[in-house]
């Protein structure tokens, strides 16, 4: 007989989002890429990242804000991501930057852009970024900064949801294989924080995890001054 799978409930996100409040770090990070992007943050843009979130989490929302509703796509491409979603999936949208409820943000707009990095053994090294948007979001540029707080909720937040959830664990486990593909291809070392805070390299092609440091943080145009 297969084994059930685990999927997250509303209780799963009541959970994370009754202690996942801390920002990033103490800059306004918003101020770096925003003049970029005709005023508006680059991760709060739908035409450059689609929210997505799961229905539990949805639903949990629904029942504190007003401020989501659901994505209405505004051309082919949109269309297509919102048709490749996973059934526990949704693509939404919020009422934008300047009406935002702190409180009432989505986990992907609380730890963007960062996702939990797995090794090929599985294990949850630490974070790793969001490599599409290395041209567009300040922060990638300046992981130095990140606040050891929020690395400590980041990851207890994705702790409780891969307990919860054996497909959102899937995913990230897929996601970090992804990451390593492309950085082997580009012969780039994938930087990730952990637990501690401190730096760490993947080596590409499966060559092994070294110790790095904080100068070895990589820094991309046009936030590379
Ligand atoms: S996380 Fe990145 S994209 Fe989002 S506001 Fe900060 S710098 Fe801009
Ligand atoms: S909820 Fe706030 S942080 Fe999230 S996309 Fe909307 S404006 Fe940006």
């Amino acid at each position: 007989m297969s084994k059930k799978t685990k999927a997250a409930t509303p209780g799963t996100f009541r959970k994370i989002f009754d202690f996942f409040d801390a920002p990033i770090m103490s800059v306004d990070c918003g101020k770096h890429c925003m003049p970029l992007n005709d005023g508006v943050p680059v991760c709060c843009d739908t035409g450059n990242a689609i929210p997505v979130m799961q229905k539990a989490e949805w639903k949990h929302l629904r029942t504190r804000s007003k401020m989501w509703g659901k994505f209405t796509p505004y051309d082919e491409n949109s269309q297509e991501i919102v048709d490749e979603l996973s059934d526990s999936c949704k693509a939404v949208e919020c009422k934008g930057f300047k009406k935002c409820e702190r409180d009432n943000r989505s986990l992907a707009c609380r730890t963007f852009p960062f996702f939990p990095y797995f090794t090929k053994d599985g294990e949850l090294l630490g974070l790793s970024y969001y490599w599409h948007f290395e041209d567009t979001c300040w922060v990638i540029s300046n992981m130095k900064k990140v606040d050891q707080r929020f690395i400590d909720q980041f990851l207890e937040a994705y702790e409780i949801l891969f307990a919860d959830d054996d497909e959102e664990l899937e995913v990230f486990q897929d996601y970090s294989a992804s990451q390593r593909r492309v950085f082997s291809r580009r012969k780039q070392d994938i930087p990730v924080i952990n637990r501690k805070g401190k730096v760490l390299l993947i080596r590409p092609k499966g060559k092994g995890v070294k110790k790095g440091s904080l100068k070895d943080l990589p820094k991309f145009a046009p936030f590379d001054e």
